[in-house]
C-alpha cells in the first residue's frame, strides 16, 4: 500500500462490517470486538494504544486503517447547560449536534445529512437546501465526540442510585431526514445499541422521520430502535403545506407503515407523534379535535413542540394559552401529551433551528434568499446564509463559546 493510499476509516463500521474487514485481512473475527471496544467504549483512536492487539496487527492497521472522527470546528455552551457542536463533514458542509442535559438523562440530537431535501415549512435546515449524506463515521462520530467531551469514555458514574452516562439517549432529530440516508444511519444505530460499542437501549435510541414510507416499511429488517413521526398537521391538505413529502406519502399511508413497524417490535412500545404548533396555522381548537379523531385508534404519545422562530420564517410561536388549550383537548381525549421545553435557544440549538453551513447543491437556498428580498421585508432582505460566524454573535451573557 502506498503512503498516499486512502486509509479505511473503521469508526463507522458496524460489528458485521468490522468482522468482515478483519476476516479479509486474514485475522480472526474477534479482533473486531476488541477494536470496537477500544474505539467506542474507551475513545481510543490510535492503534498503537490498543494493548490487547498484537504488535504485528497494530502495524498493519497503522498502514491500512484509521479511526477518524469528524472535525469539530466550534463548541457552544448555552446558559441552560446545552451544548452545540459544529461538525465539519467531508463534503465541506458543516452540520450541528446538540446535547441536552436533564436531571436523569442526557440526550444527544444527531444530524444525518448536510441540509435536507424535504423542506418542511417550519424548519431552518430545510431552507438551506441539500449538500450530502453524512457517512456512518460522521454520524456515529457525533456520539463519539459527545462522549469524548462529556467524559463518557470514563467509567460510568452513579447518580441518585442509578448509573448514568453523559449521553443516555440519542435522537436522530438533527439536520436531515435520517431515512433518506438509510444505510449509514442503520450502521450507526447498530453501533449505538451494540453492547461492544455504546450499548444504548433500543428504547433510548429514536429515529425521527418526516414520513418516508418505503423506508419505514423496510425498517424492521434492520433495526428495532424507537420511532418518532413528524406529523405536524391533522389532515392531508394542511400537511401538504407544512411537510411537503406528504404529497407523496399521505397521512393514511404513513400511519399504516408506522403501525406495521411498531407491531413488528417484540416489546410493547408506541411511536411518538411530533406536532410543531405554529400560531394561526395548526394550533387552533379544531386542529386539536381533528388530531384526536385521527389518532383515536392509533396508540401513540404526542409531543407538542411550540415553533421556535428563525430569521427566514414568517411563522410565529403560539401563545402559552393556545399551547395549553391544544394540550388539554388531547388529554381529554385520553392521549399522553408532552410539551417540549425549548432548550439551548440562546445558541440556536432549539428544535427546528439547526442550520450548520450547507454547501447547497440545490437552488433552494438561493430561491429563498431571492423571494425574501423581493418581498421587501427588511428582515428578509437582510437574509444571509448562516455561517459559524453567526454563532459567535450569541450574547456572552447567555452563552459562551468554549
Ligand atoms: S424537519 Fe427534518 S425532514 Fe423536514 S426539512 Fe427539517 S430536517 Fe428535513
Amino acid at each position: 500500500m502506498s503512503q498516499t493510499a486512502v486509509k479505511t476509516n473503521l469508526l463507522g463500521m458496524s460489528l458485521p462490517m468490522l468482522q468482515a474487514y478483519f476476516e479479509a485481512m486474514g485475522e480472526k473475527p474477534f479482533r473486531a470486538v476488541q477494536v470496537m471496544k477500544w474505539m467506542h467504549q474507551r475513545g481510543v483512536t490510535d492503534f498503537s494504544a490498543m494493548t490487547d492487539i498484537s504488535h504485528s496487527l497494530q502495524q498493519k492497521l497503522l498502514v491500512e486503517a484509521e479511526v477518524r472522527p469528524p472535525i469539530i470546528v466550534e463548541e457552544f455552551l448555552a446558559a441552560d447547560g446545552c451544548y452545540k457542536w459544529i461538525v465539519e463533514v467531508a463534503s465541506g458542509s458543516r452540520v450541528e449536534t446538540v446535547f441536552i442535559p436533564e436531571d436523569d438523562r442526557g440526550t444527544l440530537c444527531i444530524s444525518s445529512q448536510a441540509g435536507c431535501t424535504l423542506d418542511c415549512s417550519f424548519c431552518a435546515t430545510g431552507k438551506q437546501g441539500f449538500n450530502s449524506n453524512l457517512t456512518a463515521a460522521e454520524i456515529i462520530g457525533q456520539l463519539w465526540w459527545a462522549n469524548h467531551r462529556l467524559g463518557g469514555f470514563a467509567p460510568a458514574r452513579p447518580h441518585a442510585g442509578k448509573t448514568i452516562r453523559s449521553v443516555s439517549n440519542v435522537v436522530m432529530m438533527g439536520m436531515g431526514e435520517p431515512l433518506l440516508n438509510f444505510d449509514n444511519v442503520m450502521a450507526s444505530l447498530s453501533l449505538m445499541m451494540d453492547d461492544n460499542a455504546y450499548g444504548l437501549s433500543k428504547r433510548r435510541v429514536t429515529i425521527s422521520t418526516a414520513g418516508v414510507v418505503p423506508a419505514i416499511d423496510k425498517l424492521r429488517l434492520h433495526t428495532d430502535a424507537s420511532l418518532a413521526v413528524s406529523l405536524h398537521a391533522p389532515n392531508d391538505e394542511l400537511r401538504n403545506q407544512i411537510v411537503p413529502i406528504n404529497r407523496k406519502y399521505p397521512i393514511k399511508e404513513l400511519l399504516r407503515s408506522v403501525a406495521d413497524y411498531i407491531d413488528s417490535l417484540p416489546d410493547k412500545r408506541v411511536p411518538v407523534i411530533e406536532y410543531t404548533l405554529i400560531s394561526g396555522v395548526n394550533d387552533q381548537k379544531q386542529h386539536a379535535q381533528e388530531l384526536a379523531a385521527l389518532l383515536r385508534d392509533f396508540p401513540c404519545k404526542i409531543n407538542l413542540i411550540p415553533f421556535n422562530p428563525f430569521s427566514q420564517s414568517d411563522y410565529r410561536r403560539p401563545s402559552n394559552n393556545a399551547i395549553s388549550n391544544f394540550r388539554q383537548i388531547l388529554q381529554e381525549a385520553r392521549f399522553t401529551v408532552t410539551v417540549r421545553t425549548t432548550r439551548g435557544d440562546d445558541i440556536g440549538a432549539a428544535c427546528g433551528q439547526l442550520v450548520g453551513e450547507v454547501v447547497d447543491q440545490t437552488r433552494r437556498s438561493e430561491r429563498y434568499r431571492r423571494a425574501s428580498t423581493e418581498a421587501g421585508n427588511p428582515e428578509k432582505g437582510n437574509f444571509r446564509v448562516f455561517t459559524s460566524a453567526d454563532n459567535l454573535a450569541v450574547s456572552v451573557d447567555s452563552a459562551r463559546r468554549v
